[in-house]
C-alpha cells in the first residue's frame, strides 16, 4: 500500500517519583496515526506534549520499552528483535534540534561521514571519499568542509552536516525533531527549503516535529496536533489551518503571528498552564483550559474520530461526538 508508517495505540510510560510516591507518567498515551510514502506529516504541540518522545519511540531511542503497534512498509516492527531492528535503522533516520550536540567535536566532517558509511557498509571503502563529496554537495556545502571540525561551522551549516549524515545511509523516512528551532529565521527557511528539495529528489518521507506552526504549515502535507500525550486533531495541512476544530488547535492557530485575512485575528488565550504529567485531568485532559468546556468534558474522555466520511480530518472533542 502507500502507507510507510502505521502506528497504533503507542504508549510510552515513565515511572516518576513525587513526594516519595511512585507514579507512572504516560508521555505518549495511546497514539495512532499513519504516514504515507513521500509525504510530510507535521507533529505539533507545546513542549512537554510528548511529540519528541513519540519520534524517539519509533526508533527505539527511548530509555523504556514502548507499547503498541508500529508497522513499517507493511511489516510489524514493534515485535522484531533488536538485531533485525538495527538493520532496518538505516532506512529510518533522525535529525535533531541541536546538530552540535549530535556531532562528535573531535572528528572532522570527513571522518564522521566516513564512519557512518563504513558502519552501514554503504559503499566500498575506496569510494567513500567520492560519496562524502557527493553528500556535501547535496546539502549545499563545498568539498573543503571535509577536513574541518563541527565547531568551525554556523548552526545552519551544522544542520546541513546533520542532514548529510542522515542521508548517507539512503534512508526512506527521516524523523525531523525541531530541526530548525535553534536557528535564525533566515537560516530556518534555507534548511526547510533544502529538506523540501531533498524530499522531492530522493522520495523521502518525513515526520516533522516542531512547535512552530508557521514552519510546520510550510513543509507539511498533513498535520497532527498533540496535547498531553495524545493526538487531539489531524487533518490535511490546508484544512487544519483554515478550519481547525479542536478548541486547543483553534487557540494555537489564533496565536500565529501573521494572521491572514482568512484567519480569525482574535487571539484565544488559554487559562492556566499545561498540567504536570502527574496531575492528568479527568475526562478530556484539555478541560481545565478549554474555552468551550461543557459539564460532561470533566468525566467523559473523547476519542479521535473522523469528522466526515473520507476520514481525513479527525478530531478528539465531545463537541463533535
Ligand atoms: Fe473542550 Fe470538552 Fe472538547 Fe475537551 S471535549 S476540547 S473540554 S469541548
Amino acid at each position: 500500500g502507500d502507507l510507510l508508517l502505521k502506528v497504533r495505540d503507542l504508549e510510552v510510560a515513565f515511572s516518576s517519583r513525587k513526594g516519595g510516591k511512585k507514579a507512572v507518567v504516560k508521555a505518549v498515551n495511546g497514539v495512532s496515526f499513519d504516514v504515507r510514502k513521500g509525504e510530510t506529516l507535521g507533529l505539533v504541540g507545546e513542549s512537554g506534549c510528548g511529540k519528541t518522545t513519540l519520534g524517539r519511540a519509533l526508533l527505539r531511542l527511548t530509555p523504556v520499552p514502548v507499547k503498541g503497534e508500529i508497522w513499517y512498509d507493511g511489516e510489524a516492527i514493534d515485535t522484531i528483535g533488536n538485531r533485525d531492528f538495527r538493520s532496518l535503522r538505516s532506512q529510518m533516520q533522525m535529525i535533531f534540534q541541536d546538530p552540535f550536540s549530535s556531532l562528535n567535536p573531535r572528528m572532522t566532517i570527513g571522518q564522521m561521514l566516513n564512519e557512518v558509511l563504513s558502519v552501514h557498509k554503504v559503499v566500498p571503502r575506496k569510494d567513500a571519499k567520492k560519496k562524502i563529496y557527493e553528500l556535501l554537495d547535496i546539502v549545499g556545502l563545498s568539498n573543503d568542509y571535509f577536513n574541518r571540525y563541527p565547531h568551525e561551522f554556523s548552526g545552519g551549516q551544522r544542520q546541513r552536516i546533520g542532514i548529510a549524515r542522515a542521508l548517507a545511509v539512503n534512508p526512506k523516512v527521516i524523523i525531523c525533531d525541531e530541526p530548525v528551532s535553534a536557528l535564525d529565521v533566515s537560516i530556518q527557511s534555507q534548511i526547510i527549503n533544502l529538506l523540501k528539495d531533498l524530499q522531492t529528489e530522493f522520495g523521502l518521507t518525513y515526520l516533522f516535529i516542531a512547535h512552530d506552526l508557521s514552519v510546520v504549515e510550510y513543509i507539511s502535507d498533513r498535520v497532527a496536533v498533540m496535547y498531553l500525550g495524545k493526538i487531539v486533531e489531524v487533518a490535511d495541512s490546508d484544512e487544519l489551518y483554515r478550519n481547525p476544530k479542536h478548541p486547543y488547535t483553534k487557540a494555537l492557530m489564533s496565536a500565529i503571528p501573521l494572521p491572514e485575512l482568512s484567519r480569525k485575528k482574535e487571539r484565544i488565550l488559554l487559562k492556566g498552564d499545561l498540567p504536570g504529567p502527574l496531575d492528568m485531568p479527568s475526562g478530556c485532559s484539555f478541560h481545565p483550559r478549554c474555552p468551550e468546556v461543557m459539564e460532561r468534558c470533566r468525566s467523559v474522555e473523547p476519542m479521535l474520530k473522523p469528522l466526515c466520511d473520507d476520514g481525513r480530518h479527525q478530531v478528539s472533542c465531545l463537541l463533535y461526538e
